[in-house]
């Protein structure tokens, strides 16, 4: 049977004014990868005969509730292997000490497919759909990411990192080299003609890149019609080296403006400390944002005011940041913005209008797939749309919250804010990417390639 069909509670968002909406008493029908209707479970009969499938074939879901997949705009592949550790450094020394020794491991393909297996695996399992990785330097590890994602069935967008300065001498390229690994990269992803998986050109950010280097992977996102991802305004010391590194430039954003990275498919981590002008530049070319709070708080980065860019209508995302953010799960991201928001608020006043959790949902799923330029394909349940989704059980075994049935019991709204709060891939039963079911799995993430 090529239809999935499930009857009982759909959530999600349907737009930034509408961020969390719970669909009760729904069916929602996906002929192979995408949706075919949405409609309420009275029509189920009639549905039945007109799209030819049987009755016992719906999956009931009694308790259970789905939402659309996860979308992470940022993270780190090859830092997965050290997420959870070395929270102890600001980020330069970070970079220094941990982050560039680990990357450059990665020049070994047996160890760099070990790890990129167990990345994707334990994303997916949190209910990650869809994922926007930075790899390594290396083309050739970078390519086996995005194997590695194809084979498992999940969405993303995979990065080949360029660095030609300002890095250690071991774990650093020409800038010949590194913009020749980067077509080629992105020769090799193309070739796999998996629509699921899309190159993405990736300076790591601009102490580790010349401007030569810069400009010349503008060219490339140009040719190519690709997005861009890097970094941008993560910390103080790191703004006072790109001021120093590029006096001839008005700002950080202005470096990468003057190099032609700022896009509509451009996407920039962090943006703690971008001043207004700034934000005028990312807002006129329609980049966007992926708000990363775990990292900014483990790494002491800051605190981005999400709620000034999401007024000034930039694209926002959220995303986990592995492994500056110790956790690869999104909903920690969600949490971790609660407490951001809540910040802003103790700091600035009654008057601040922190981010509520329904608002955080909707980035972590419409809103991130609006960053990536995903939005009319993913994000919500919409006729037409694929089909990524999770199916959230409350009830699963050994899971980390209670459900209250009785006289103070928990209406359908409160399961999903406790999901959201306290749930973790426990609850996450089955995820679901373009309509095909990725976990359970029966792909073991030790043992194939
Ligand atoms: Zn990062």
């Amino acid at each position: 049977m090529s239809f999935l069909i499930f009857q009982g509670t759909l959530v999600h968002a349907e737009s930034a004014s509408q961020p969390l909406k719970i669909l009760h008493n729904h069916i929602i029908g996906v002929n192979k990868n995408k949706i075919v209707f949405i409609e309420p479970e009275g029509r189920l009969r009639e549905l039945s005969q007109q799209h030819g499938f049987q009755l016992e074939d719906v999956q009931v879901m009694e308790g259970q509730f789905l939402i659309p997949g996860f979308v992470d705009t940022h993270i780190h592949a090859p830092q997965y292997v050290y997420t959870g550790t070395a929270m102890n450094l600001q980020l330069l020394e970070w970079l220094n000490k941990y982050t560039f020794p680990t990357e450059a491991k990665f020049a070994n393909l047996e160890f760099a497919a070990d790890a990129y297996r167990k990345v994707v695996h334990r994303t997916l399992k949190n209910g990650t759909t869809t994922a926007c990785y930075f790899a390594t330097i290396h083309k050739e590890a970078s390519l086996k990411l995005a194997e590695i994602v194809a084979h498992f069935g999940q969405r993303a967008f995979v990065g080949k990192v360029n660095m030609d300065a300002n890095s250690p001498e071991y774990y650093v390229e020409t800038t010949e080299q590194s913009f020749k690994d980067t077509e080629w990269f992105i020769k090799q992803v193309q070739c796999l003609n998996n629509p699921l998986v899309t190159p993405i050109i990736t300076p790591r950010f601009a102490v580790s890149c010349t401007v030569t280097l810069m400009k010349k992977l503008a060219n490339l996102a140009e040719l190519y019609g690709l997005p861009i991802q890097t970094h941008i305004s993560e910390n103080k010391d790191e703004i006072s080296l790109v001021k120093e590194l590029f006096p001839e430039c008005s700002s950080y954003a202005d470096v990468y403006q003057s190099c032609g990275l700022v896009t509509k498919k451009s996407v920039f981590a962090h943006s703690i400390y971008l001043d207004d002008k700034e934000i005028e530049v990312i807002k006129h070319h329609g980049s966007a944002v992926s708000h990363c709070p775990c990292s900014n708080f483990m790494l002491r980065n800051g605190i981005l005011d999400l709620r000034k860019l999401w007024d000034k209508g930039i694209k926002l995302g959220l995303g986990t940041d592995v492994s500056g953010g110790y956790s690869p799960s999104m909903l920690s991201s969600i949490r971790q913005s609660v407490i951001a928001t809540n910040v802003h608020k103790m700091q600035q006043g009654a008057a601040y209008n922190s981010i509520d959790y329904k608002e955080l949902f909707y980035l972590a799923t419409l809103g991130g797939s609006q960053v990536l330029g995903l939005e009319d394909r993913i994000g919500n349940f919409v006729v037409g749309k694929e089909f990524d989704a999770l199916l959230v059980n409350p009830k699963a075994a050994g899971s980390p919250f209670d459900v209250f049935n009785s006289s103070f019991s928990d209406s359908i709204e409160d399961i999903v804010q406790k999901f959201l709060f306290l749930g973790d891939d426990r609850n996450i039963q089955e995820v679901y990417v373009s309509g095909r079911k990725v976990i359970p799995t029966t792909l073991d993430s030790n043992s194939f390639f």
